[in-house]
């Protein structure tokens, strides 16, 4: 699989079927798998998070999930071929889950937000097997109630949803007690599924302003927003920003 890196954070140039792909081989081998969803705001933070990028250096997928990364990809020559976002993405788990019989477990969110987005999903998807839905919480005292869960439920597909970087450093420190063979952090995705947030319209995702959407409906998210020109900045900018590893 062709690896590049933005600023030392690993984005795979991998397709949504090669993802899906990429899925199955690590349920068939039960592999305790993370898979990260990196975006411009990712690798911002992995500049001065250490640990953050710790985790994104070491999963063993990390999508290319912000429009950002393809338009960097491009400019410097290292064209990445498709943007598999985590949001579309968790509705093609879905999809290949109910055709494979994998068994997803949908953790984090507030309260009832992933039992909703289990019974979207389960409608698109009938033949789907949705084992456990828990909103519990990154906080260490959470832990051993979400592990009895988890194990009672033996999914294959962990799907979690406490927001970056907090979802992705849990996963990382308790991926071998999880014992699930594929663990993803999920951000907003389940509140999106659930219908509790929207994503924007169909014409400013193709143009790369998802984060305009977002700014315009969470106001407040402005200054963690202000990673987005500092990415842009460091791309047009900085030698070497993207290469293959
Ligand atoms: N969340 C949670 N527990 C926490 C913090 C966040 O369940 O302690 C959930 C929150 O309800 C939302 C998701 O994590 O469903 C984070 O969404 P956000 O859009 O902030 O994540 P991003 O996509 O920016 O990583």
């Amino acid at each position: 699989m062709r690896r590049l890196a933005f600023l030392a954070v690993p984005v795979d140039d991998v397709t949504t079927p090669e993802a899906l792909d990429w899925f199955a081989h690590a349920i068939a081998g039960r592999s305790c798998a993370q898979v990260c969803t990196v975006n411009p705001e990712f690798v911002m933070a992995a500049q001065h998070n250490g640990a953050f990028r710790a985790v994104l250096q070491a999963a063993p997928l990390c999508l290319p999930d912000g429009q950002g990364l393809l338009w960097a990809s491009r400019l410097r020559g290292h064209t990445l071929r498709e943007r598999v976002a985590g949001s579309s993405f968790v509705w093609r788990i879905g999809a290949r889950a109910a055709a494979d019989g994998w068994r997803i477990f949908l953790l984090g969110a507030a309260e009832g937000v992933a039992a909703a987005a289990a019974q979207v999903l389960c409608a698109a998807h009938p033949a789907l097997q949705v084992v456990g839905t828990y909103s519990g919480s990154p906080h260490p005292d959470a832990l051993p109630a979400i592990l009895a869960q988890v194990h009672a439920a033996q999914p294959d597909v962990l799907l979690v949803a406490y927001g970056a970087p907090q979802q992705d450093l849990w996963i990382a420190a308790n991926r071998a007690v999880l014992a699930v063979p594929v663990m993803m952090g999920v951000g907003g995705a389940l509140d999106f599924v659930a219908g509790v947030a929207q994503r924007a319209p169909q014409w400013m995702q193709q143009l790369g302003l998802e984060w305009l959407h977002r700014l315009l409906l969470q106001p407040w998210r402005w200054r963690r927003m202000l990673a987005l020109p500092q990415f842009a900045w460091l791309m047009l900018t900085q030698p070497d920003a993207v290469r293959e590893i």
